[in-house]
């Protein structure tokens, strides 16, 4: 079954209709062809579910039948908000859509000593963002950021570990730092994953991490594409806090 996001507040019920206009519409009837009696699920992106049948197809508009509602239960418990140096745009788009798949929280692009300086188009970032969520079947939009200096959000304190990949660390994995006792144990479930460029963290960069009390971290002793250790470290974050 299809799955989108939609607008709508989320104080609907079961027997009500709900509307759909715009690109999602377009999509549904343009592309998926999507029959008068076939179902659909509709989520308002704060993880509620509506399962509906298409009620009726007028032009551009969908109207849905709410059969019922559900709460979503895919949503990971803990939220990794992914530091990604940037990348070039198609890598960067490949790196979007795995890491929702994945169950990634948020995704902010970070200019680093090495990375590529250059305008995103964090519009574009965000729709491939909503086509990962409904593929996967996630209960939010994870949030595409502006990309940002990395200096500009290295004081940010509400994550309960902020994990750096880097490949010159041979002893520290993400299953050991995670399994360390806790200096604030609060912060339950948010998790900062810093990952380099092709060119890695400068050194200056490593030495304020380190300085930050950011945990340093192998993905193993291959050197990996900044792109693929991103998806490996969420993978394994994953591993230590949901079990799969
Ligand atoms: N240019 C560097 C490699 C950078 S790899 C070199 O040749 O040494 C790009 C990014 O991926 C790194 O900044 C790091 O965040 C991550 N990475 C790749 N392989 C890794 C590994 N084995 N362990 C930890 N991080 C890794």
């Amino acid at each position: 079954m299809p799955k989108y996001f939609i607008n709508e507040p989320s104080d609907k019920a079961e027997g009500q209709l709900l509307q759909l206009e715009g690109d999602t519409a377009y999509h549904l009837i343009k592309v998926l062809r999507v029959r008068i009696g076939e179902e659909v699920i509709l989520c308002d992106g704060k993880e509620t579910d509506y399962y509906c049948i298409v009620e009726s197809i007028d032009s551009l508009t969908l109207t849905c039948l709410i059969l019922s509602k559900h709460q979503c239960e895919t949503e990971p418990k803990c939220k990794i908000s992914l530091f990604q140096a940037m990348p070039k745009a198609d890598k960067f788009e490949w790196v979007i859509q795995k890491s929702i798949e994945l169950g990634v929280y948020e995704i902010i692009p970070i200019y680093t000593d090495h990375s590529i300086k250059k305008n995103a188009n964090v519009e574009r970032f965000q729709k491939i963002a909503e086509s990962a969520a409904g593929q996967s079947m996630r209960g939010i939009i994870p949030k595409v950021h502006y990309p940002t200096s990395w200096e500009g959000v290295k004081y940010q304190t509400k994550f309960k570990y902020s994990i750096v990949a880097h490949e010159k660390e041979d002893l520290k994995t993400i299953k050991s730092v995670m399994n360390s006792p806790l200096k604030n144990n609060k912060l339950q479930d948010q998790v900062a994953l810093w990952i380099g460029p092709e060119g890695g963290f400068s050194k200056n960069e490593i030495t304020l991490m380190e300085e930050y009390e950011f945990q340093l971290v192998t993905l193993g002793p291959r050197i990996l594409r900044s792109e693929t250790a991103a998806i490996a470290a969420i993978a394994k974050i994953l591993m230590e806090t949901e079990g799969t």
